[in-house]
């Protein structure tokens, strides 16, 4: 069976933080980096921000071929569905199991799901990754009227992204002003303001959304509203399930340690994915950068 020194899953910032932090310590240790995604590793947080414009494939790649290259790291890609931690190995979706000296699990969060009576999940865009925003490039050109569930950072980032398209859009949340996590009542009020100038359609306090009326029909705190696509934006939850299924300690992320060691040993977690000893998990690109990288 192969053997890498490093196995990096996750092809998102932390990963590749990790992979940095290695070569600068390391030149000649082997280095294989799987990502389950259908490009090149890519900067995240620019994709809902480019809706209304679009994005060529690789525009916001964080490294090309060549760097992997000159850089001697193997890219991968597959989904990694078991690891057996007492032999060090790795099992795949598609290709056949291989085997570590040390493991990096940054493998993030996915999309909570949004439940609304009357729709099933697949009726739901998210805007988790690359080819899910895609999806809802494409639907602008049959979609006209949005609804963004979650007036959080990104729904608040979508919202404006689709109406800048054209489109209408109403931006809903349960709680009573936008941002509630960042921002007092006071500086809501001015986004929220802001916001609706925009030409957002703004509906706080939701607590009863109903979408079994009829095709693009939604009913919000009792009253009824033209809906062609739903986007949900209501947060992420970590990917702890093939950790958890490996008996690696999970709470709500996968727990570390202060250097970021999992419960098993030549186990590594960082990024969105691993819970500090805190009971923190950061969800921030420069926070998941950070805690791969090499301590300065
Ligand atoms: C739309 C959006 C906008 C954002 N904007 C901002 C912002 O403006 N500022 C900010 O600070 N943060 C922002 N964030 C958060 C930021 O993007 C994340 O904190 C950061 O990307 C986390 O990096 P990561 O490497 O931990 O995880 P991720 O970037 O999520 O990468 C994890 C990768 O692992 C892959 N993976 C999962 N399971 C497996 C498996 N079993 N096998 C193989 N691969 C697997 C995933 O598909 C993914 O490619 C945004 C997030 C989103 C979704």
């Amino acid at each position: 069976m192969i053997l890498k020194d490093f196995i990096i899953v996750g092809g998102g910032i932390a990963g590749l933080s990790a992979i940095k932090a290695i070569r600068e310590q390391n030149q000649s240790a082997s280095i294989l980096w799987i990502s389950d995604e259908d490009r090149l590793p890519y900067k995240r947080t620019k994709i809902n921000k480019h809706i209304a414009v679009g994005f060529s494939r690789d525009e916001f790649a964080l490294v090309e071929h060549d760097w992997l290259l000159t850089h001697h790291v193997e890219l991968l890609f597959d989904r990694v569905i078991g690891i057996e931690t007492a032999k060090h190995e790795l099992s795949f979706k598609h290709r056949g199991n291989l085997q570590y000296h040390k493991l990096i699990v940054a493998i993030g969060n996915k999309p909570r799901p949004l439940s609304i009576n009357g729709l099933s999940q697949d009726m739901v865009f998210n805007v988790h990754n690359a080819r899910q925003v895609e999806n809802i490039i494409r639907s602008t050109s049959s979609s006209r009227t949005y609804m963004v569930v979650g007036a959080g950072v990104e729904g608040v980032e979508t919202a404006d992204q689709l109406v800048q398209k054209g489109k209408k859009v109403i931006l809903v949340d349960r709680n009573s002003m936008v941002l509630q996590r960042f921002f007092t009542p006071k500086y809501a009020a001015l986004l929220q303001d802001t916001i609706q100038k925009a030409g957002i359609q703004l509906l706080l306090d939701v607590h009863d959304i109903d979408g079994s009326l009829g095709e693009s029909v939604i009913q919000m705190n009792g009253q009824q509203y033209d809906v062609d696509t739903v986007i949900s934006t209501i947060g992420y939850t970590p990917n702890i399930e093939l950790a958890a299924a490996s008996n690696i300690q999970c709470n709500v992320g996968i727990r570390v340690d202060e250097y970021m060691q999992t419960s098993a040993e030549d186990v590594f977690a960082a990024g969105d994915v691993a819970e500090h000893p805190s009971g923190e998990i950061t969800c921030l690109w420069h926070a998941a950068e950070y805690q791969a990288g090499w301590p300065e």
